[in-house]
């Protein structure tokens, strides 16, 4: 997969991208990333990427004259799939797991992040898809991206070690995860549950399955109603 961004701050990807997982999947040849510098597509002194809002009001807002020459310069290249414009934005759609599965099966992804009071909204005609992490605002697209990116490339195969990380985790087949424990058995007069000691897989398999489906009907009710259930599930939730 290649994955590109187009922001006022490249230099911030430095470090997610350049750690973990992340490097991992680039070493392995899973993931190509490019960070470009929405600067390089400005025609004066200043290399000035933002403005006054029209009508008044406080902050600045980004000029779309860069972000559409920034866009046509990254796409012109007739040897590469066209990208699936990803915009960041909070009036975007909810970003969820489901969303992270989307945009995995692209082979092109190309972030364009906002900064100061937002982008002119003319740009937003570039965009495949808006997204928002959540109902609150942050200082940049460039730190949402790096959620979205980092929830993305997890899903491509052969980026995790285990292939099953991703399979078993919170939210695949819309279950919140069980409760996860490593040594001491005993931690301050807090011992791991007996089953995970026991060595019998079944056992363990069940206890999960039903630590997940308590959890989740606790903490998250709402995802039951879509979740993968069978008739033992349905029968443990009733008692
Ligand atoms: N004035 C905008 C508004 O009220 O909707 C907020 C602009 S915010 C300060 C600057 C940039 O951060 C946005 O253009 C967007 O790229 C990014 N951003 C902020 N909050 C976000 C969120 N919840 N999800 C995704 N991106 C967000």
């Amino acid at each position: 997969m290649l994955i590109e961004t187009l922001s006022t701050f490249p230099n911030m990807y430095d470090s997610v991208m350049g750690t973990s997982i992340m490097k991992r999947a680039q070493d392995k040849g899973a993931l190509q990333f490019r960070a470009y510098d929405l600067r390089d597509w400005t025609h004066d002194r200043h290399r000035t990427t933002d403005d006054d809002p029209y009508g008044g009001g406080h902050g600045l807002v980004m000029k779309c004259e860069p972000i559409f020459e920034a866009y046509e310069a990254i796409t012109r290249d007739a040897a590469l799939p066209k990208p699936t414009t990803v915009f960041l934005s909070p009036c975007g759609r909810s970003f969820d797991d489901a969303l992270a599965t989307e945009l995995s099966q692209s082979e092109r992804l190309l972030f364009v992040c906002g900064h100061y009071e937002g982008i002119d909204e003319r740009a937003y005609a570039l965009a495949d898809v808006t997204v928002s992490l959540g109902d609150y605002v942050l200082t940049s697209g460039e730190l949402a991206s790096m959620v979205v990116i980092d929830a993305v490339v997890r899903k491509i195969p052969g980026v995790l070690g285990a292939e099953l990380g991703a399979v078993e985790e919170s939210f695949a087949g819309g279950l919140l995860e069980y409760p996860q424990y490593t040594r001491p058995a005993s931690f301050r007069g807090s011992c791991v549950p007996d089953v995970l000691l026991s060595g019998n897989h079944a056992a363990i398999a069940r206890w999960r399955r039903e630590q997940s489906l308590a959890r989740t009907a606790q903490l998250r009710p709402d995802l039951l109603r879509c979740a993968d259930l069978d008739e033992a599930d349905r029968r443990f939730l009733r008692n």
